[in-house]
């Protein structure tokens, strides 16, 4: 009998990913050959650091971390984060009950609904959004209530919307933002996490872009505000701060109860992060914090190198304050955000992502990311320069 194969409701009920044309695209202008300057993907283009490197490389000889790890990682490396944490938000976290280490955010942010939500639940997300958020709600059965990003309020959620909000349970935030790149302020996390309070809507604040910033304006951390740790849950990643993307590595802090929640669906889905990653990690987070501020200037310089090119050719783009990414209204020549990808690749061999990949508010936006070294850039500034 032949046995015909479905795909789950779960898995039906996806949204359609819309970025599948430009990845057909993609695939095929690398594959003729062409010389793609690729400002799509947020992944690091520079090492992780020798010294990260290095400790691994000493871990991985040691027979003592091939074994399965701890689901709770290991001690060290929770008394890392707690210190790595309170040095740069002056904030105490319990390293055994306020803190878990993640095989990378993703894989958090992605189980947590299933730990704290029931079929038919309330989430809101605000969109656009890092895509992840929608699918891990949508696998715990949950019902999406979004909340939209507009530049009049500087891509921060309006709180009067929320307060329209009936019974929902649950809410992702992410500052330093993507695809937007912006930033929240202590002001606004204060009156987020009253509200919430108010509401009994418990928060997942997303700070994997915490220390992608400039012009020395820290991100606070949302745990920071008064009360917050009593309905917060925030997410931290080594990915983007140490050049950490395939190694795998973040962790999750706040309330305990979140934390127990996010470990026991955790324990049944993954045996922890490969203990020689773990001691890698604590390397990372060892790191003099200057390094992290020669990286920040490198991504102010490419940031203003393509700001300042693009400026050139009337196309004013506004400066991110954090995170690598430029979102940009796009350029008027262009019906929408995908006919300007199509066109960006077709006519000058430059991957951008369209803003309406992260949502229905992201038509209008186009997304660069700021990976690629800076001599890339300014050329890439000047083949925009000729469709423009
Ligand atoms: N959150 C946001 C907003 C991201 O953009 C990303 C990755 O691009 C992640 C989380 C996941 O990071 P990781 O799983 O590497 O820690």
């Amino acid at each position: 009998m032949s046995v015909s194969i479905e795909f789950s409701q779960r898995l039906q009920q996806l949204p359609p990913y819309l970025f599948v044309e430009i990845d057909a695209a993609k695939r095929k202008a690398k594959a003729e050959g062409r010389d793609i300057i690729d400002l799509g993907i947020g992944d690091p283009d520079t090492p992780t650091p020798a010294h990260i490197i290095a400790a691994m490389q000493t871990a991985v000889q040691d027979a003592a971390n091939h074994h399965y790890a701890l689901d709770a990682g290991l001690p060290s490396l929770r008394e890392t984060i707690a210190r790595w944490f309170q040095g740069r938000f002056h904030l105490e976290l319990d390293p055994v009950s306020e803190i878990y280490p993640l095989i990378g955010s993703k894989e958090g942010l992605a189980h947590l609904p299933l730990g704290l939500i029931n079929p038919k639940d309330k989430v809101v997300l605000t969109e656009p959004c890092y895509p992840a958020y929608r699918a891990s709600v949508i696998f715990a059965g949950g019902k999406i209530t979004h909340i939209p990003l507009k530049e009049n309020h500087g891509f921060l959620p309006d709180l009067k919307k929320l307060e329209n909000v009936k019974d929902a349970k649950l809410m992702f935030i992410n500052y330093p933002n993507n695809p937007t790149a912006a930033t929240a302020s202590r002001e606004f996390y204060t009156q987020l996490v009253a509200l919430a309070r108010d509401k009994g809507i418990l928060l997942v604040s997303d700070m994997a872009y915490s220390e992608i910033y400039y012009d020395e304006q820290k991100p606070p951390s949302l745990l920071e505000i008064e009360g917050a740790k009593d309905i917060a849950i925030e997410f931290h990643s080594l990915s983007k701060t140490y050049n950490m993307t395939g190694w795998r590595i973040g962790w999750a802090c706040g309330n305990p109860k979140m934390i127990q929640a996010l470990a026991k669906v955790k324990s049944n889905f993954d045996s922890g992060i490969f203990q020689a990653v773990q001691l890698a990690g604590i390397a990372a987070l060892n790191t003099p914090r200057e390094e992290i501020g020669d990286l920040r200037r490198m991504y102010e310089e490419r940031r203003d190198t393509l700001i300042n090119g693009l400026r050139n050719f009337g196309w004013k783009i506004p400066s991110p304050q954090a995170s690598f990414y430029v979102w940009a209204r796009t350029p008027k020549k262009f019906k929408g955000s995908m006919e300007a990808a199509k066109a960006f690749l077709d006519q000058a061999d430059i991957i951008i992502t369209p803003g309406v990949g992260f949502g229905p508010s992201g038509e209008g936006f186009v997304r660069m990311t700021l990976t690629v070294p800076k001599p890339r850039l300014i050329e890439a500034t000047e083949r925009i320069g000729k469709i423009l």
